[in-house]
């Protein structure tokens, strides 16, 4: 590898455990929050009907319910038009909400005509796609939950690992400034080229000897 695919992977690594970071502290701040809040935020979008294609509602939706962040993608199409309705503007735009403390909206709607494929529901972990096909309305649904602590560690994981290697990267620089093995820390500035300890070959002087050979 050469060196600049290497300073490429380091800082593309480090843009990544940032974000990882992020996440993971906007998932703590909101697993705090439970306590209080369950918030919601939605994009909802309508369209009226229009070249015979059906009034159509969609809607993103990301909640934090009781510890718990679920996201929801929904499409509702119906066949009548409701003009008034589907083309005003509160529909077309990102909202926010709340619900009380604990509120955990179910998996499964209990809504009439539902019938839903559940692959994982447990734990906080759900897994869901949901549909209704009644006459002049359609409507599917996919949903994914899972809970916040795992969204925490699962983030946290990447941070971590650049702290760990940063550390490690330290304390190799501080080993070699000093003379010392990069690899074990054992004196070599008698043995400059090989450690005599764990066997480790300095690169820099190997490289030298390499274009003197
Ligand atoms: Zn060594």
């Amino acid at each position: 590898m050469s060196k600049r695919s290497i300073i490429l992977g380091r800082t593309a690594f480090t843009i990544f455990a940032l974000f990882s970071l992020v996440i993971s502290v906007t998932a703590l701040g909101m697993w705090l929050r439970r306590v209080n809040l369950s918030d919601q935020y939605l994009w909802v979008s309508s369209r009226g009907p229009a070249d015979g294609r059906p009034a159509t509602m969609r809607g993103w939706e990301l909640r934090f319910e009781a510890g718990v962040v679920r996201f929801e993608r929904t499409v509702q199409e119906i066949d009548q038009p409701e003009v008034d309705f589907w083309n005003s503007e509160r529909n077309n735009r990102f909202k926010h909400d709340a619900d009380a403390p604990g509120f955990r909206r179910p998996l499964t709607w209990p809504a009439s005509g539902m019938t839903s494929r559940v692959y994982v529901d447990g734990h906080g972990i759900g897994l869901a796609t949901m549909s209704r096909s009644i006459p002049l309305s359609r409507f599917r649904s996919f949903v994914v939950a899972l809970p916040l602590w795992l969204i925490i560690a699962l983030f946290a994981i990447p941070p971590l690992i650049w702290e760990i290697r940063y550390r490690r990267w330290i304390l190799r620089r501080f080993r070699k400034g000093a003379g010392l093995c990069a690899n074990c820390g054992y004196d070599m500035r008698a043995t400059p080229v090989r450690c005599p300890e764990c066997g480790a070959i300095r690169r820099n002087v190997t490289n030298s000897i390499e274009i003197v050979g």
